[in-house]
């Protein structure tokens, strides 16, 4: 695990939602929600499966009418990861969903006011094994609590959550996660800090309505990644604007980057570019990227635009290439290992990323012809050093004229 993963993780109890853990010491873990109608069974597992490929724990369905519970029975048998049933205004809906069989439920306390609903709802969950999300909504919040406290405010979302609390406790059923969001990333961070102060409940972090790319990934991310280094929030969910494999691979990529899960899929580092880059670094960074997809490969790969600096900066990476004199110089570990034509870049970096996945770095480092390499690049990079001339900065001129400014003979 990274250094990034030192901080101190909030201790909340643990739920289950099917086979997958949320809280205490569990991973945080990585949800979505399908965009087809739940009716639609086929359409929604092929993204369901999509989504887990993509890195998605948990998978979220809508289920708004009897059509969509009954897909329900259908769906949840045959999903790869565990389903909840997303329900609003009709509590009937979520009694529907227990019946086909889902794995949690995700109540919204701003339209499901009724507490003897509520309280049914919660026996039924209780009484299967069935954990609940209280899903507070900063935009669906209780008009009354609205009233109260002002405006759509931390204190009124979390007021919202500790009713809808207490009510769930009444039937002695404490097997929830509770989700504060908001559009608004301050107010959305403020809320989970209070909330986190009056419950152990597992929270479930999230930016709502956070919009389509890029804005939307920036600000769920600066509101989840916020929390997340506070410790704070045991599943994750990017509402984006976008094709929900998008809020997969961006939740699983965030908890990636900040060391809280293992990496599963390429990391792909590549330099911004500069003057001195001797590719197009976007276009080999974006077909690298291609290349690799969501394919398993857990290897840290570098893009570097020039050999100058670039096998210096990446040295840490488990493989990279660097763009000198029309070729490209694989390293791995920071050890030049080939010289290959420009055009052979993204295939030479995937060919060698998949041998060290399988056979490992040692094996990759012995299969080299390590001083045909080194001769190879050595002759790249003179070749760019005699390009430049002996003197390209005209050097013994500028030394005779700084002297001269500064008083030296
Ligand atoms: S690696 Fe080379 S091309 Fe890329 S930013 Fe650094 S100096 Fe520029």
């Amino acid at each position: 695990m990274s250094t990034a993963a030192r901080f101190e993780r909030r201790r909340t109890r643990q739920i289950h939602v099917g086979k997958v853990a949320v809280g205490g010491d569990a991973p945080i873990t990585v949800q979505s929600m399908t965009i087809t109608k739940t009716a639609d069974v086929e359409g929604t597992l092929q993204q369901i499966y999509a989504l887990a490929a993509a890195g998605c724990d948990i998978v979220r369905c809508t289920c708004n009418e009897a059509e969509a519970a009954e897909g329900l029975a259908q769906i949840v048998p045959r999903s790869p990861i565990p389903v909840i049933a997303d329900i609003h205004h009709q509590y009937r809906m979520a009694l529907a969903a227990m019946e086909a069989g889902v794995h949690g439920l995700r109540l919204n306390p701003g339209n499901i006011r009724k507490a003897e609903h509520i309280k049914a709802v919660a026996t039924e969950a209780k009484d299967r094994g069935i954990p609940i999300r209280i899903g507070v909504n900063g935009g669906s919040l209780d008009p009354a609590l609205y009233e109260k406290w002002g405006g759509i405010k931390p204190e009124a979302m979390v007021e919202s959550a500790k009713h809808e609390m207490a009510l769930f406790d009444e039937v002695g059923f404490d097997q929830y996660k509770i989700s504060v969001k908001a559009s608004n990333v301050p107010l959305m961070v403020e809320a989970y800090r209070q909330l986190s102060e009056v419950t152990d409940a597992p929270l479930h972090l999230g930016v709502t309505e956070a919009g389509p790319l890029p804005t939307g990934l920036l600000k769920a991310t600066a509101g989840i990644a916020t929390l997340l280094l506070e410790g704070i929030g045991d599943t994750i969910r990017y509402s984006l604007t976008a094709d929900p494999v998008e809020e997969a691979r961006a939740g699983r990529q965030l908890l990636e980057a900040l060391g809280l899960r293992e990496r599963k899929n390429v990391d792909l580092i590549a330099c911004p570019s500069c003057g001195r880059a001797e590719i197009d670094v976007i276009d080999v960074a974006t077909r690298a990227m291609q290349a690799f997809g969501d394919r398993k490969i857990p290897l840290q790969v570098a893009v570097m635009g020039c050999v100058v600096n670039g096998p210096g900066e990446a040295r840490e990476a488990d493989i990279g290439i660097a763009a000198g004199n029309k070729r490209g110089h694989l390293f791995v570990k920071g050890i030049n290992v080939a010289v290959v034509p420009e055009d052979e870049m993204v295939e030479a970096l995937v060919e060698w990323a998949d041998f060290i996945h399988e056979h490992g770095t040692d094996a990759a480092i012995a299969r080299a012809d390590l001083a045909k390499a080194e001769r190879e690049a050595r002759l790249d990079r003179s070749k760019l050093l005699d390009d430049k001339g002996a003197d390209a900065n005209h050097a013994s001129e500028r030394i005779v004229e700084i002297r001269r400014k500064i008083g030296e003979p």
